[in-house]
């Protein structure tokens, strides 16, 4: 089969330094690959996500020269898709309501997993006692992923012990990202997922999904991400500066940099996307 990735940012604001680094690493893999390179509008949430922003972001992505192989898709088209693969794990038996707010969890005394999430304590899992649900949940029970990212190698995880039984989908909200992710990276042919390390966490939630959905897991690759001065993950939530992709070479030399590709000369953008390509290759096939 064929290689396809995919970048997929959220509308939150414009690209920043860090998702940039996440655009140029999936562009750069599937250049490297001869495989197709996708980009999906993650706008899912209506009270976070802007079309303002989803205009810059793609007008960033064409400065840069990181060109989509095919139409962009929006999440907010795929509901249907997304209610369906709900109804799949609803009559399979995986999928529970839970009354809880995030306040009585977070004052039900329940275990911080490795992630840095609360540990769903189970509270829900044999019925709400005619409560009305304010969110549907996975239910995972014992289950182990194993994964094999192509950067932080071998992982297992048994999901109890890092987020319990997650969120699909909360009453007053839309499907949760890792449902949508899936069905949709399994939708578009998605065979590779390059990102951020800080997904890597909530990889086998996904791969649990797909599993349960019947779907094809893809590799996965996760990048480094970049800090802030303050050692915290650069991002919009914290006010990451807006790229000025203006000076598109200079933007990649940066991204490419972060990656570990060296300090490519250019001169312009696409000499230094075939300059880092090369690198990229030898590095990562
Ligand atoms: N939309 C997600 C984000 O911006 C990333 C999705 C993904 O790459 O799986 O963090």
């Amino acid at each position: 089969m064929g290689y396809v990735g995919r970048f997929a940012p959220s509308p939150t604001g414009p690209l920043h330094a860090g998702s940039i680094v996440a655009a140029l690493a999936s562009w750069l893999d599937a250049r490297a690959h001869g495989g197709r390179w996708l980009v999906r509008i993650d706008d899912l949430d209506t009270q976070r996500c802007d079309p303002a922003h989803t205009r810059t972001i793609l007008a960033q992505l064409d400065a840069l020269q990181l060109r989509p192989d095919g139409e962009v898709t929006y999440q907010q088209a795929r509901t249907a898709a997304y209610a369906a693969a709900f109804a799949q794990l609803e009559a399979a038996g995986h999928t529970f309501g839970c009354a809880c707010s995030r306040k009585t969890l977070a004052e039900s005394g329940a275990r911080v997993g490795a992630s840095g999430e609360l540990v769903y304590p189970g509270t829900c899992r044999q019925g709400t006692g005619g409560r009305e649900p304010r969110a549907w949940r996975a239910r995972v029970g014992d289950a182990v992923v194993r994964l094999t990212d192509r950067a932080a190698g071998q992982q297992t995880e048994h999901l109890a012990e890092t987020c319990g039984d997650f969120v699909l989908k909360r009453a007053d909200g839309p499907y949760s990202y890792h449902l949508a992710c899936v069905v949709d990276d399994a939708a578009t042919g998605v065979t590779d997922v390059v990102r951020g390390a800080d997904l890597l966490a909530v990889t086998p939630r996904q791969i649990w999904l797909a599993t349960q959905l019947g779907l094809p897991v893809p590799r996965y690759l996760h990048v480094p991400v970049v800090l802030a001065a303050d050692g915290q993950k650069l991002s919009k939530q914290t006010g990451a500066a807006a790229v000025d992709t203006r000076n598109a070479a200079a933007v990649l030399r940066e991204a490419a940099r972060h990656l570990g590709l060296g300090e490519q000369p250019g001169p312009t953008a696409s000499e230094l996307l075939s300059q880092t390509t090369a690198v990229w290759a030898a590095q990562w096939l």
